[in-house]
């Protein structure tokens, strides 16, 4: 048996182990996905004890993904353009950073967004993942932030604009962390991210996700355009990690179906 996982701390709340053995089982892979709770003391020798104890690779999510990028011996180019890594794979004593964050956004969107204007609210990881992964698509992108002088940072690194206030847009990428707490209200929601009094565009993506709809897919929901949720991110980043593991294509449907509120 092969072993993979989910570094977080906390992890409890990960849905990435359902998601995952639902994959392996589909495929008949004899492999286990377990979590990890490590605090951030204990990421760098428990990383490096992982290959040795079976393990294929792990995924790693808050607060390790700068320092699994930093552990790593190498680096995929997107890994190293956003700094951080969500994936690492374990292979003739190597470690390699991947960060499927990145391409699994463009993959949930499942729409060329080149020479579009795409407009990515949050400057942090998740932001910054978004931001390169369209710019590299060749959207369009400017970048909004609460904290402005991260979002002007962010852009001049990147060579995208920094939006002073949200404005007009055709693709909207929620990387805030704006949904997360479910006491939140819609009109409390959109003011936080200065869309109070707008309409949806075509294309809205909402990174957060919950037992509930966030009140950013509520509002873009009452638009004529599409919505994709953060749960369907979540599968597309853990579907490249799936191949990226085992070289075999992921059984999304599968994936999806265990993350799903009604699945699993
Ligand atoms: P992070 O690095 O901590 O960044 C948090 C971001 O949220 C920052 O831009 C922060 O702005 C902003 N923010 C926090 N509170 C805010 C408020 N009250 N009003 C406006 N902006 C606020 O977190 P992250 O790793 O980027 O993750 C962001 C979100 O994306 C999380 O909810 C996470 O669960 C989600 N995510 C989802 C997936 C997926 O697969 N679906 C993958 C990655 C992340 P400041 O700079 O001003 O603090």
């Amino acid at each position: 048996m092969a072993l993979a996982g989910v570094l977080g701390y906390p992890v409890g709340h990960s849905r990435s182990p359902a998601m995952m053995n639902a994959a392996f089982l589909e495929c008949g892979l004899d492999w286990n996905y377990v979590k990890l709770p490590v605090p951030p003391a204990l990421f760098a020798e428990t990383v490096r004890a992982l290959p040795a104890s079976g393990y294929a690779g792990v995924n790693v999510t808050i607060p390790h993904k700068l320092a699994a990028f930093e552990l790593a011996d190498e680096a995929s180019p997107a890994a190293e353009a956003i700094g951080a890594a969500n994936t690492l794979s374990f292979a003739n004593g190597r470690i390699r950073a991947e960060n499927t964050d990145a391409g699994g956004l463009l993959e949930a969107l499942e729409e060329p967004v080149a020479g579009r204007r795409a407009l990515v609210l949050g400057a942090g990881g998740a932001g910054r993942a978004a931001a390169w992964a369209l710019r590299e698509a060749g959207a369009e992108v400017s970048v909004w932030n609460r904290t402005p002088r991260r979002a002007a940072a962010l852009a001049e690194e990147l060579g995208i604009t920094h939006a002073a206030a949200p404005g007009p847009t055709e693709v909207l990428v929620n990387a805030t962390s704006i949904g997360l707490t479910p006491a939140l209200e819609e009109d409390e929601a959109l003011a936080a991210l200065g869309l109070a009094g707008t309409p949806p565009p075509e294309t809205v993506v909402d990174l957060v996700y919950g037992e509930r709809p966030t009140p950013l897919w509520t509002w873009a929901s009452r638009g004529d355009g599409r919505v994709v949720g953060g749960l369907e991110v979540l599968v597309r980043q853990g579907a490249l990690s799936f191949e990226l593991w085992t070289g075999q294509p992921a059984p999304v449907d599968a994936m999806r179906h265990a993350v799903s509120p009604s699945g699993a």
